[in-house]
């Protein structure tokens, strides 16, 4: 399904053109247009999915597969050592677009790319209701 009004529904099936690194039949994968380090990707699917929780497990296998593969070459052909995948759910979270998306930011020395948090610690009180509430 796409969405009519979707961007990256647009992007993603080549209706926008896009600077596009690899296709297929469920994915394209494009550069950022504001990169926050060189070589900035997203990996868009091609049907409309508004973030992880509605998107079809296929398609998000074939998502992580795709992502793997685009860090392998991001590696040898830009030389990083380090790669963070990212991926945004609701706007809390930091999703702008929504349409399902995955980053993959390439790591530079001295970047300016922040993904950090600092570190909590987890009560037992915590662990025991988190333990009960969240096993699936
Ligand atoms: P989010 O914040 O939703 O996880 O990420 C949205 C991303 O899409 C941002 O990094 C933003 O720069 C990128 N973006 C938004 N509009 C366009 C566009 O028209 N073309 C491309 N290539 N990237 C876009
Ligand atoms: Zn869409």
């Amino acid at each position: 399904m796409k969405d009519s009004n979707c961007i990256f529904c647009k992007i993603a099936n080549g209706e926008i053109p896009s600077a596009t690194l690899f296709e297929d039949e469920m994915v394209r994968v494009i550069l950022d247009i504001s990169p926050a380090s060189k070589g900035h990707a997203l990996i868009l699917p091609k049907d409309h999915y508004a973030n992880l929780y509605e998107i079809d497990e296929e398609v998000a296998k074939h998502v992580i597969v795709t992502a793997k593969r685009q860090a392998i070459k991001m590696k040898e052909a830009l030389g990083v050592e380090g790669i963070n995948i990212v991926q945004n759910n609701g706007e809390i979270a930091g999703q702008t677009v929504f349409h399902y998306h995955m980053h993959i930011v390439p790591r530079y020395e001295g970047d300016k790319v922040n993904i950090k948090w600092e570190p909590g610690e987890l009560s037992e009180k915590d662990k025991e209701e988190l333990v009960k509430k969240l096993s699936l």
